[in-house]
């Protein structure tokens, strides 16, 4: 039997919003597992916890199949290959994201060729959305619910005591 092909989808989920979910489904379309790394990185300053990320995402990705959700705090690189993987994916949205991805992208290939960086095209209507920009707006109470799934929008709401 052929060998299941493993990608693994990192990143903060700091909260999930459409536009990951967006990157999972299509990525489920092109392996056979992907396993989303929610990452914990002391140098970054999150507004959930890792434990709030990743049910939020457990949440969100119910009914996606072939998903699963992890956690990793070393190097992503290493987690990738601990876990079988062929691929890392990556969104893009706008330029401005190339440059940092491809850093990284280069940077992870030095490190380990055998693992790919692919990278999904995010969907138009999602070019703008990021974790940043839905975080700004529930804390000003403003509605993000064409941003984020509901229980996501519920957790917002509670933190930010709208
Ligand atoms: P990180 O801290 O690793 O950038 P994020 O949760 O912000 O974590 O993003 C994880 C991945 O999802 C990144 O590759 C990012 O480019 C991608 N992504 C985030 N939002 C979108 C979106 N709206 N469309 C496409 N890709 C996205």
């Amino acid at each position: 039997m052929a060998k299941a092909k493993i990608a693994i989808y990192p990143g903060s989920f700091d909260p999930v919003t459409y536009g990951h979910i967006d990157i999972i489904k299509r990525a489920v379309g092109i392996f056979d597992k992907i396993i989303i790394a929610v990452g914990e990185n002391s140098q970054k300053k999150y507004l959930f916890s890792l434990k709030e990320r990743t049910m939020m995402l457990k949440e969100a990705v119910k009914g996606i199949g072939s998903v699963s959700i992890e956690h990793f705090s070393g190097l992503m690189i290493d987690f990738a290959e601990k876990k079988g993987a062929a691929a890392i994916i990556r969104g893009l949205r706008a330029v401005s994201d190339f440059e940092h991805e491809f850093q990284l992208a280069l940077t992870n290939r030095r490190l380990n060729p055998k693992i790919e960086t692919i990278f999904i095209m995010t969907r138009g209507k999602y070019c703008y959305l990021n974790s940043g920009i839905v975080k700004e707006i529930a804390s000003l109470k403003g509605k993000v619910s064409d941003f984020v799934p509901k229980n996501v929008e519920k957790i917002l709401k509670e933190k930010f005591n709208a």
